[in-house]
């Protein structure tokens, strides 16, 4: 594995690469590797003859500069997890390679990103994730990108960017990996004391409380979030949104019907959790 700081030596790697006849995979990551991360490395070696992962904690996704200063850095161990797994190549830019200062040009998903995460984080949030995507797909130029579930929104709008602006790139989205007690991993889970880290389970019991209640027929989507909200509240975690939306367009579905994004986000100590699931509503 190769790592690499400036946008040319992506450009000659990946050219030299595709000159040997292979199709190019790539990971955009904010570092601090787990599970989750490794399962779109894997993914992306199955699929393709040369895996690129960025590693860039992109400032302008970040709503909150305590945020920002506090997620975990860790590059060194990063790099020897993705060699490990075998990637090709591993882009580490500093800001100012990708940012030198004059930029002018953003690119925003309107329709999807202003509700759930857009509409707690502030618009800026998905603003700063798609066009840095939208610059990683330009410098990169995979045939297939590497997306987790666990962010399901910003997948949405990802897959919704790529097809707007006929980027020739295939959005793969991969299943939420968990630990074994169901808390999806996250690079901020590191940053949860031991008391919070059982709290922090509060989040996929909510989920089960609202896949409980659809099995058991209920089409009621405002019914279902309250019934969830209050269990999470019970293990001592205050939801700051539970929704149950369409998976396609994020809107409301009454009654509910279809495939359903159900999603929640809270704090749990020091920081701010997510998680979700699909369900394939019938309709009664
Ligand atoms: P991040 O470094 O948090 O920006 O995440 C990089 C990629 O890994 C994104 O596509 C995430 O959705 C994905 N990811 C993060 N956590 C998980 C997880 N627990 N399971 C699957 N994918 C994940």
């Amino acid at each position: 594995m190769k790592t690499v700081r400036t946008i040319a030596e992506v450009r000659d790697a990946v050219a030299a690469a595709r000159a040997t006849g292979r199709t190019v995979g790539f990971v955009p990551t904010m570092g601090a590797f787990h599970d989750g991360h490794l399962s779109l490395m894997r993914r992306a070696r199955e699929r393709c003859g040369f895996v690129v992962v960025s590693l860039f904690v992109n400032p302008t996704q970040f709503n909150d500069a305590a945020d920002l200063a506090a997620y975990p850095r860790d590059e060194a161990h990063d790099a020897t997890m993705a060699r490990a797994d075998g990637v090709d190549l591993l882009f580490t830019p500093d800001v100012h390679t990708l940012y030198p200062g004059a930029e002018a040009t953003t690119v925003a998903v309107s329709g999807l990103s202003e509700v759930l995460e857009g509409e707690s984080r502030g618009a800026g949030h998905f603003r700063g994730v798609t066009t840095v995507v939208a610059k990683l797909f330009n410098i990169v130029a995979p045939d297939v990108a590497f997306f987790g579930q666990k962010d399901a929104q910003q997948a949405l709008i990802v897959r919704r960017m790529t097809a707007d602006l006929d980027f020739p790139v295939e959005i793969d989205v991969c299943p939420t990996v968990r630990e074994s007690d169901g808390l999806a991993m996250s690079s901020r889970n590191g940053r949860l004391a031991a008391d919070e880290r059982v709290r922090a389970l509060a989040l996929r019991h909510g989920l089960s409380v609202a896949e409980a209640a659809i099995a058991a027929g209920d089409r009621d989507a405002a019914r279902i979030a309250a019934s969830a909200s209050a269990a999470m509240r019970e293990r001592g975690v205050e939801p700051e949104y539970f929704a149950l939306v369409s998976a396609a367009t994020l809107q409301p579905v009454v009654p509910l019907a279809g495939r359903i994004l159900v999603a929640v986000a809270a704090p749990v100590g020091p920081v701010r959790l997510i998680d979700n699931v699909l369900v394939d509503v019938p309709a009664t």
